[in-house]
């Protein structure tokens, strides 16, 4: 309801606009001396708010009053924590709007992404507390006797762990990377991505008021290379559950491997990183449709999805139709501020402004300039990081254009001679996250669902938007440890099974 929407972007603005959000730490909130500053990436002249950016001290802290708050924890039934979750989440249910709007003056997310975000938030709190129950007690796994003796298994969660996410999904990642821990009995430290800080803390409050002990959830703004990086390194960290870029997850796996004295356990690492997921449409495919499912995969939030659709595979026979039809489609993409509900917004911050750029100048010698090309940083009058809907044709498969995760409104088409050379291009990178057929051919959808080496396949449709519950979510390859969020999998990487035999 747009006009609901309106009034709540009002009240976030009158009530938020500004608002600090300081670490929260054994239930106590403290402050830093130094801050986060987070600014609107759609008008960079608003200030939206800030968080406290904590210390080496502050992590130790937390990791301490983490581990004592979960000889406690530990001893709940899965019932009564799923009951926190899904208080959690009928909280959210009323603040939906709230979250939208501060979700985009934080992020520019536009207000239908951000909505469907919100959804997902709650689906996964609710999600995760409904599957909790399911490995209660001894009752959860079979018990089976042999040779005279019971076998009894029983789930055990792990200890206290480090969740470190990003910042493009800064409310539903963020909701689900901590709940499903925490509901099987873990104690976690959520170190936020920079940028959305403040969402961050704004869930963690929504937490707090449905009633979660203090110490289970430690909130921890602060800078990724800092605390992050201590906190994945501590001998005292017993697992990382990371959602982020390659190069990062890479360095964390690394450093998580080393065992550093007063460690006791080997770390668990859980890993969601990027893609460069691609779209195949053929010559038998409903045109229109795989154009359709081509913009929204494409430009949904700007790029700014690891399951974005980054690369557009067209067989050669239908090249010329598909591709003119996408470049018009494009074109009539409105670029502007979330508040708006724009197709394309501005891009999160100036880092990711800049690598953008970049890539559009790569893209220059390595492919055709279909349409956009340029970064100007300012829309309508509105100074903010703002880059051009972008399509380059012809590129080759093994161009960077092609293999390398520009997160941004930037789409590169390449060019298949036939089915089997599409499907050979697809797979072409260190990638697996998402991708799509859009076909007629039954014979060749059964092929990819073998073939095809990524953890989501879409048939004759977008290529994100994963549902809780129906679509579990997790890349192959590069793109992570297969870790399936939302799906009845995920909450196995936070807990140990114990196998209890009892000769009577
Ligand atoms: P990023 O890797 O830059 O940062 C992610 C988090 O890691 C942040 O909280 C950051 O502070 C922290 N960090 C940075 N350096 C660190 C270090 N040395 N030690 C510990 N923590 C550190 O990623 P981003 O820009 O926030 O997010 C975008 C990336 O996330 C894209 O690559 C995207 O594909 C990926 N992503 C993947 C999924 C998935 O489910 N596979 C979902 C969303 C985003």
């Amino acid at each position: 309801n747009v006009e609901l929407y309106q009034d709540a972007l009002t009240k976030v603005r009158t009530e938020l606009l500004g608002k600090h959000y300081p670490l929260i730490i054994n239930g106590q909130e403290r402050d830093t001396a130094e801050k986060l500053v987070s600014t609107n990436p759609c008008d960079t002249s608003e200030r939206v708010g800030s968080t406290a950016r904590a210390t080496i001290q502050d992590a130790e802290d937390a990791l301490n009053g983490a581990w004592d708050a979960f000889k406690t924890w530990k001893t709940w039934t899965m019932d009564a924590r799923a009951r926190v979750l899904l208080k959690a989440a009928a909280i959210l249910k009323r603040k939906r709007l709230e979250v939208c709007a501060l979700m985009t003056l934080e992020v520019g997310k536009n207000y239908a992404e951000a909505d469907v975000e919100v959804a997902e938030a709650i689906d996964f709190l609710e999600y995760y507390a409904r599957e909790a129950m399911k490995h209660e007690g001894f009752g959860a796994a079979e018990t089976t006797w042999y040779a005279g003796e019971e076998n009894g298994l029983m789930y055990l969660p792990l200890g206290v762990g480090v969740s470190i996410s990003p910042w493009n999904f800064p409310c539903a990642i963020f909701a689900g990377m901590l709940a499903a821990p925490i509901v099987v009995g873990n104690c976690i430290i959520v170190k936020p991505a920079e940028d959305s800080g403040m969402i961050a803390g704004f869930v963690v409050d929504i937490l707090r008021e449905a009633g979660l002990p203090a110490g289970v959830v430690q909130f921890l703004p602060g800078v990724g290379e800092e605390v992050g990086d201590y906190l994945v390194r501590h001998a005292r960290t017993r697992f990382i559950t990371f959602t982020g870029s390659r190069n990062v997850g890479l360095h964390i796996n690394e450093v998580a491997a080393k065992v550093v004295p007063g460690q006791r356990f080997i770390k668990r690492v859980i890993m969601e990183l990027g893609g460069k997921d691609a779209l195949i449409v053929d010559e038998t495919a409903d045109i229109e449709n795989a154009v359709t499912a081509a913009i929204q995969g494409g430009f949904g939030f700007n790029g700014q999805k690891c399951s974005a659709m980054s690369r557009l595979v067209v067989v050669d026979s239908v090249y010329d139709e598909v591709v003119g039809k996408f470049v018009e489609r494009v074109n009539a993409l409105k670029v502007g501020t979330g508040e708006e509900n724009a197709n394309v917004t501005a891009v999160v911050n100036e880092e990711s402004f800049e690598k953008i750029g970049k890539y559009l100048e790569i893209g220059k010698s390595e492919g055709k300039l279909l349409t956009g090309g340029a970064a100007p940083g300012e829309n309508a009058g509105k100074k903010g990081y703002y880059v051009q809907p972008t399509v380059f044709g012809d590129v080759d498969a093994g161009a960077r254009l092609a293999q390398e995760e520009i997160f941004g409104p930037v789409v590169s088409v390449l060019r298949a001679r036939d089915w089997a050379h599409a499907l050979e291009i697809a797979n072409s990178t260190e990638y697996g996250l998402t991708g799509g057929v859009c076909s007629r051919d039954r014979a060749r959808l059964e092929q990819a669902r073998h073939e095809f080496e990524v953890g989501n396949l879409y048939f004759n449709r977008k290529i994100t938007g994963a549902i809780v519950g129906v679509q579990p979510f997790g890349g192959y390859n590069m793109s992570g440890t297969d870790s399936k969020a939302g799906g009845p999998e995920y909450l196995g990487n936070f807990m140990q099974l114990k196998a209890v035999t009892e000769r009577y």
